[in-house]
């Protein structure tokens, strides 16, 4: 190992050769270093370019979107393609399938790709095959015939893990494309495409913005042509990512590895801390799949992310009062931002798998013996000891 493969206490790792991951979140996507050149690429507000270098027209192309997107591509080891919002990035992947295309998935994914399959398979545009992504037989059975394998690993909030690698083999041996929502993890603690997918989506909204002030979607793919195929989409649709948020982004992106290892380190503390506390039934907190490249600490189990969900001891009513009881930690939806987050669920119609008292954590950059103090006054307020 060089030195720059040792990290005191992160999540990181780089199997490659080239820099750290953690050094192409601070340096790709600049300006290349000539005399007077703008060390960030400016935010480059304008619908049109004049003709004789690349694109003219501002629903095709802005040098602000490119810069955020040789970023993300540098990270997750492709070609990124970024969108007005998570779902612009998965809807344009969806929308590559033939008329009739069978789609298998999560039946825990993100509720708005759910909602997005049901309204596809609604309205016979494709088929959708709901499985439980941790059971690789099972998913693969279900590949038998389809086109589609979209994984989301780890789901939220139940935490199921993924084998990206043996479902992405056994699935490409099938004939069946192999599409890995990598929101949770970030290409810190897991690449997909290096594990075998063809393509990776994120919310940018989460993580890689970081800081709960943007909507936005990213793409990654290895394969030109798909790469072409899903700038089509986005020129056709329409669904181009603001120009002040792609600036935003690529600002967010920049701390990535800093906020992951710190949040994922409370994350680890908080999940331990949990499942020794009187008022907690169960802790969810994943180890990231042992076969990704991910991580020395990932691996050596200890780190699993940034966010973890927990069962209070008693049913919806107790999680609730843990949730107004909270004083630091904000309660609301959401996840990945700089500020812990915390929210039931259960209060969402779409999370029937998910148990009443489950409460989603998503860890900020708070000192963690803050965030421990609040939830535990949360938790001795609003569950009765028994
Ligand atoms: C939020 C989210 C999405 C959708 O992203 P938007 O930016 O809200 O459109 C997709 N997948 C996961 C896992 C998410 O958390």
């Amino acid at each position: 190992m060089t030195p720059r493969h040792h990290h005191h206490g992160g999540p990181l790792s780089h199997a490659g050769t080239g820099p750290h991951p953690s050094t192409l979140a601070v340096t790709a996507g600049r300006p290349a270093h000539n005399p007077g050149s703008p060390v960030n690429v400016p935010v480059y507000l304008n619908s049109i370019f004049l003709p004789g270098n690349g694109a003219e027209y501002g629903r095709v192309e802005n040098p602000t979107w490119l810069a955020f997107e040789d970023a993300v591509g540098a990270l997750e080891g492709g070609t990124a393609v970024s969108f007005a919002s998570g779902m612009a990035a998965v809807a344009a992947a969806i929308e590559m399938l033939p008329v009739g295309g069978v789609v298998v998935a999560p039946s825990d994914c993100y509720h708005g790709v759910r909602l997005l399959l049901a309204d596809l398979a609604e309205r016979r545009r494709i088929e959708t095959r709901l499985v439980d992504i941790s059971d690789v037989r099972a998913t693969l059975d279900r590949c038998v015939g389809a086109d589609l394998l979209w994984i989301e690993s780890p789901t939220n909030p139940l935490m199921k893990v993924a084998d990206i690698s043996v479902l992405s083999k056994d699935a490409h041996a099938l004939g069946v494309e192999v599409a890995v929502d990598n929101t949770l993890a970030t290409p810190l603690l897991q690449r997909p495409l290096e594990l075998g997918a063809d393509l990776a989506v994120h919310s940018v909204t989460k993580l890689l913005g970081g800081h709960s002030d943007l909507l936005m979607g990213v793409a990654v793919v290895r394969d030109q042509e798909l790469a072409d195929h899903l700038r089509q989409r986005r020129a056709l649709h329409g669904g181009t990512p603001g120009l002040m948020e792609a600036f935003l982004a690529l600002r967010g992106l920049r701390t990535l590895h800093l906020r992951v290892q710190h949040a994922s380190a409370s994350a680890a503390e908080l999940a331990r801390r949990l499942g020794r506390h009187p008022g907690v039934h169960r802790v969810r907190y994943p180890q990231l799949a042992a076969s990704s490249a991910a991580l020395d600490l990932a691996v050596s189990g200890e780190t699993g992310g940034t966010l973890l969900s927990f069962e209070v001891a008693g049913g919806a009513e107790e999680a609730d009062a843990v949730c107004a009881a909270t004083q630091l930690i904000v309660h609301g939806t959401s996840l990945g931002g700089v500020e812990t987050l915390i929210d039931r669920r259960g209060r969402w119609p779409l999370e029937k798998e998910t148990p009443p008292s489950l409460l989603r954590l998503s860890v900020g950059c708070e000192y963690v013996e803050d965030l421990w103090q609040d939830i535990d006054q949360a938790l001795t307020t609003a569950v009765p000891r028994r």
